[in-house]
């Protein structure tokens, strides 16, 4: 019997392999994606859906995010409150005044046990998309016209000509294949929690990040879940935690056990999971993600947002970005990669902006001093605050906000 052979076979349905998957199959295009997993399955994540993964869900198919809300297991986010060192919290509405009709929101905070699910439930309404859940490929070689992968059992091989690799932040082929190691000062490290009963959320339901003078440049969040549970996490730069020699989970519980700033929220509430942590390959240094008939995806290809952590939206563009590539290729009849390099291109255009500025705000938040000084400033002004709120959309705005010039003029008066 001969191996089954795809022209595109994706290696991992998280949100990079799946977008990938479902911008193939709306032109037309069949591909093979397989993943370890069966799911439902968990992901450690701090599970914010960002207006970026929102935006590319609803292009995908307009009715995806009612499907999503549909399940109840998606909370609405209306905007983000920053709490400075010295405990000041500055408060950004999404949307400034948010809109009378709340049926949709700009992001929302969904389980990855929830939300990848529905990813995979939004794969299989595609006939062009063969799905093979619990296939872990642990072998892949190179052959003439293409890759034969195999799995760990030994009981499934497959063939084909181009691989988008999207297995996530402990990719072995991304190392490999492609030379992606972990470089410490772009690469982090964070634990989650799940709690119930933590109080003192924002009533219209805003993400928290709380930049504690311990973790800095890292930070402490607290994401509300449906159902009065929430998402707890703390994460910090791989090369600051070794330098500090820090444990993250040891932090963690001290921080819910009671931090002079927060820990008063948490008196009443309880874990209802075990603190587990994951890695986060930044992006604050885009490295080439392709070669020689195969393009990386997401995390195994260091997307994540050096700044918030954000990686779900990244990686989905990047599988969106990858498809069309693909199609691309596919037409010419080209996977050198030559012809692929220009998935990073793309890359580097649609997400590179945004994570030198990401990585430039990062960097100057190592300073206690700043964050108060700026909390102090912006605390009470609300022009300011309504300015700030066009940041999550406005790319050009954020670049002149990560200027100190902007504040000099802020300070001087101009436009507040
Ligand atoms: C603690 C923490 C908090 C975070 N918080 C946020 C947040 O709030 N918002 C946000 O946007 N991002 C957040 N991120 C980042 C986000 O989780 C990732 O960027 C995102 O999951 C990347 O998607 P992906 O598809 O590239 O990889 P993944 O979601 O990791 O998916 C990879 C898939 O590949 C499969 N796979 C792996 N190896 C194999 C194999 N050998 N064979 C077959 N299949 C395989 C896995 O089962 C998995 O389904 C956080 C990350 C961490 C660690």
């Amino acid at each position: 019997m001969s191996t089954p052979h795809s022209d595109v076979l994706i290696v991992g349905c998280g949100p990079a392999g799946a977008s990938a998957a479902w911008r193939l199959a709306k032109e037309g295009h069949h591909c093979t994606i397989i993943d370890k997993s069966t799911f439902p399955r968990d992901k450690v994540c701090g599970d914010a859906l960002s207006g970026k993964a929102i935006t590319l869900l609803r292009r995908f198919d307009p009715q995806a995010v009612e499907r999503l809300i549909s399940t109840d297991s998606a909370e609405p986010i209306w905007g983000i409150r920053f709490v400075a060192p010295n405990g000041k919290p500055i408060e950004v509405p999404f949307q400034d005044p948010l809109p009378e009709d709340r049926t949709q929101a700009h992001g929302y905070v969904s389980r990855r046990i929830d939300f990848d699910s529905f990813m995979v439930d939004e794969v299989r309404r595609h006939e062009e998309i063969d799905l093979q859940l619990g296939v872990h490929v642990t072998n892949i070689e190179r052959e003439d016209d293409g890759w034969r992968l195999k799995s760990k059992d030994g009981t499934w091989e497959h063939t084909c000509r181009l691989l988008l690799i999207a297995d996530g932040a402990q990719s072995a082929f991304a190392r490999k294949v492609a030379g992606l190691h972990k470089r410490p000062e772009h690469h982090a490290g964070a634990v989650r929690a799940y709690m119930e009963g933590v109080t003192g959320f924002h009533p219209d339901g805003y993400i928290e990040l709380h930049f504690l003078k311990e973790y800095l440049p890292g930070y402490f969040w607290a994401f509300p879940l449906p159902n009065g549970q929430s998402n707890i996490g703390l994460g910090m730069r791989t090369d600051k935690l070794k330098e500090r020699g820090i444990s993250l989970r040891d932090e963690m519980q001290s921080i819910i056990e009671g931090h002079p700033l927060i820990g008063e929220r948490f008196a009443g509430a309880k874990l209802t999971e075990k603190i587990v942590g994951y890695p986060l390959p930044l992006g604050s240094k885009l490295r080439r993600a392709s070669g020689e008939g195969y393009m990386i995806l997401g995390d195994a290809g260091h997307m994540i947002d050096p700044l918030t952590g954000e990686g779900i939206g990244n990686g989905m563009y990047a599988g969106i970005i990858a498809a069309e590539q693909a199609i691309e290729s596919l037409r010419q009849n080209d996977l050198s990669a030559d012809t692929l390099s220009a998935y990073d291109v793309r890359i580097a255009r649609v997400l590179g902006r945004e994570m030198d500025i990401s990585y430039r705000i990062q960097t100057s938040l190592k300073w206690p001093f700043i964050i108060n000084g700026l909390a102090n400033f912006i605390y009470g002004r609300p022009k300011l605050t309504k300015l700030l709120s066009r940041m999550y959309t406005d790319l050009e705005l954020r670049a002149q906000v990560a200027k100190p010039s902007f504040w000099v003029q802020a300070a001087m008066g101009k436009n507040f």
